[in-house]
């Protein structure tokens, strides 16, 4: 039976057993009050037996619905049987020392029944024989009891067939009862037990749903999660496509292209482009390929930004070249500024990146950005840009050389007739085009062969180049073209220059010539130089003829005392 409805049940009959001895001590007081008997005996036995069994039942019954509370192991039946009997005797036991009133033995009598009857349900044993024996015997000891003490000598034959009648009435009735309650309860027990394995069937299918929910939830944080990921990832693919894409198209670029300072700005325009950068600034140092002077190039989303860069890069390169590594180096990382360099502009992440061929460190590229966490993707997309570059680069370097090798005399380093005869028709029209003057002054040895015959090819070989180093420097000096026109003839050829200035450019250059000792071995030579002027269009309407004219120019030198300049059209003077 479940423990709830037991412990009601049986709380429900101590209350009830209060009443029923009360009820008892009642009648006693009653019998003895109203006069029906004289035994003050029996009043004080009946009340001092309802307190005794009041007592009694408290203490067994709360010790009971304690166990059953706590689950504890029963109290033993015979406990209760003993009670039963102890109650039975108790109540009978009183009659046999005065004379018990009519009223008060029938409230004996049934509270004895009531008793047994409980033994029975306390007992909780319902379907077994041995209860119905016990009842039986229960009963049988409470009415010979009740027969044989009391009435022995007083009652005849009839009032034990009546008591008899009425035991097996009482029985009759009490196994009715009996088996009413059984069922009821056990029905109750039975529903209860469904009823309860139900709701824990349904309890552990709600745990299930729960754990399962749990489950569901999580796979589906986790999907989310992964969702977001495969998001990021698709899009740095997507970048990365980008960047990848646009570095080809800036190699294409560089395939087509040999001009590097351009190359410097497709790139660093690139970078701006697909990085979204603040600035970009590029730098080369000088005679990296072939140039005087260092290259620099910076391209910025605003002139602080850019200005910055520009001030600070040749000491970032420096910096940079002073390491032994070629590894980017980190110049502000989210506003912590690591060298002092850039500080100020609004800059919040910059790097700059060496550039080198064989670990050796020729130029840095510098960027920077006003952005949080701007290099969070890494530095391999710009470093790609300055390798792609320098491949780039080391190509561009080998056509330029080249190509001027192609454009230059192998002994005098100067230009050839070769490269004269490309450049000078693009020159003239230049000249054409914007108006400018164009000074051509032609020089050739004086008594060459002579050199030649007394100090031998070699020794002219020397001289050949001491006259055309001076023609490169003063060519050098005033922006114009030195030529080697012929074996020992040489051309100066002067843009945007008068005769006037071209006859005193002439005169110092004649006059460094003549004072240039050519050491050879242990030979100290010396040489003069004859030089004809012409001059486009000073002297020389035609443009097309100053070269011719130079020419005449110099031959009237030669004709007339060698050593000496003549301006065309003023061989007089
Ligand atoms: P002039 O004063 O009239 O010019 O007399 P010249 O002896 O200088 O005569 P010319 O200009 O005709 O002489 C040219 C000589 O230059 C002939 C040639 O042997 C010599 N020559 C040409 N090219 C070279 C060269 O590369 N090296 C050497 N050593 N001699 C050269
Ligand atoms: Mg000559
Ligand atoms: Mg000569």
């Amino acid at each position: 039976m479940a423990t709830d409805l037991k412990t009601e049940f049986f709380k429900k009959f101590v209350r009830n057993n209060r009443i029923v001895y009360g009820l008892l001590m009642f009648i006693a007081m009653f019998v003895r009050g109203s006069g029906v008997t004289k035994s003050t005996f029996v009043l004080v036995y009946y009340v001092a037996a309802g307190l005794l069994m009041l007592i009694i039942d408290e203490l067994l019954f709360s010790n009971i619905i304690k166990r059953i509370e706590q689950n504890k192991a029963k109290i033993p039946s015979f406990i209760i049987k003993i009670r039963t009997i102890l109650y039975a005797l108790l109540l009978s036991v009183g009659s046999i020392f005065s004379e018990v009133p009519g009223v008060l033995l029938v409230s004996v009598f049934f509270i004895c029944f009531y008793v047994i009857l409980q033994d029975m349900l306390f007992s909780d044993i319902f379907n077994t024989f041995s209860n119905e024996i016990r009842l039986l015997f229960s009963m049988g000891i409470a009415t010979f009891i009740l027969f044989f003490i009391h009435y022995r000598h007083k009652v005849d034959g009839g009032w034990f067939i009546i008591f008899a009648f009425g035991m097996g009435i009482v029985l009759f009735v009490v196994h009715i009862v009996y088996d009413a309650y059984y069922s009821t309860v056990k029905d109750l027990d039975d529903q209860y037990t469904k009823l309860f394995f139900k709701n824990t069937d349904l309890m552990a299918e709600n745990e299930k749903l729960v754990e399962f929910r749990e489950k569901v939830e999580k796979v589906n944080s986790e999907i989310n999660y992964q969702k977001i990921n495969l998001t990021k990832a698709n899009s740095d693919l997507e970048n990365t496509n980008i960047e990848s894409r646009s570095l080809i198209e800036v190699m294409k670029y560089f395939s087509a292209s040999f001009d590097v300072q351009k190359n410097v700005h497709i790139m660093i325009e690139n970078i701006m482009n697909v990085k979204k950068a603040g600035a970009v600034g590029f730098y080369i140092d000088k005679d990296v390929y072939m140039n005087d002077d260092p290259c620099v190039d910076v391209i910025s989303v605003n002139d602080v930004m850019g200005t910055m860069i520009k001030q600070d890069i040749l000491n970032i390169y420096n910096m940079i070249k002073n390491r032994n590594s070629t590894e980017p180096v980190v110049l502000c990382d989210n506003y912590d500024f690591k060298y002092p360099f850039l500080s100020g502009g609004n800059i919040c992440n910059a790097v700059a990146f060496p550039a080198y061929e064989n670990e050796n460190v020729y130029g840095v590229m510098v960027v920077s950005s006003s952005k949080y966490e701007f290099f969070q993707n890494g530095h391999s997309f710009y470093e790609s840009s300055v390798m792609d570059f320098t491949s780039a680069l080391i190509s561009d370097r080998l056509y330029l050389k080249t190509e001027e090798m192609a454009k230059k005399d192998g002994l005098t380093k100067i230009y050839n007739r070769i490269y004269y005869n490309q450049f000078y028709p693009e020159l003239m029209d230049e000249v054409l085009a914007t108006g400018e003057k164009l000074t051509v002054a032609m020089m050739d040895i004086d008594h060459f062969k002579s050199v030649n015959d007394t100090y031998g090819h070699l020794a002219g070989d020397e001289v050949i180049k001491m006259v055309a180093g001076v023609d490169a420097k003063y060519a050098k000096k005033y922006n114009g073209k030195a030529v080697r026109f012929g074996g020992e003839e040489f051309l100066l050829i002067l843009k945007g220059i008068g005769v006037d200035e071209a006859y005193s450019i002439l005169d110092d250059m004649h006059k460094e010539i003549v004072a240039n000792v050519v050491e050879f071995e242990d030979l100290k030579i010396q040489v003069n130089v004859s030089m004809g002027l012409a001059s486009y269009p000073e002297t020389c309407e035609d443009i097309g003829e100053v070269v011719d004219k130079s020419d005449q120019a110099l031959y009237y030198s030669k004709e007339h005392g060698r050593g000496r300049i003549t301006i065309d059209g003023r061989e007089e003077e």
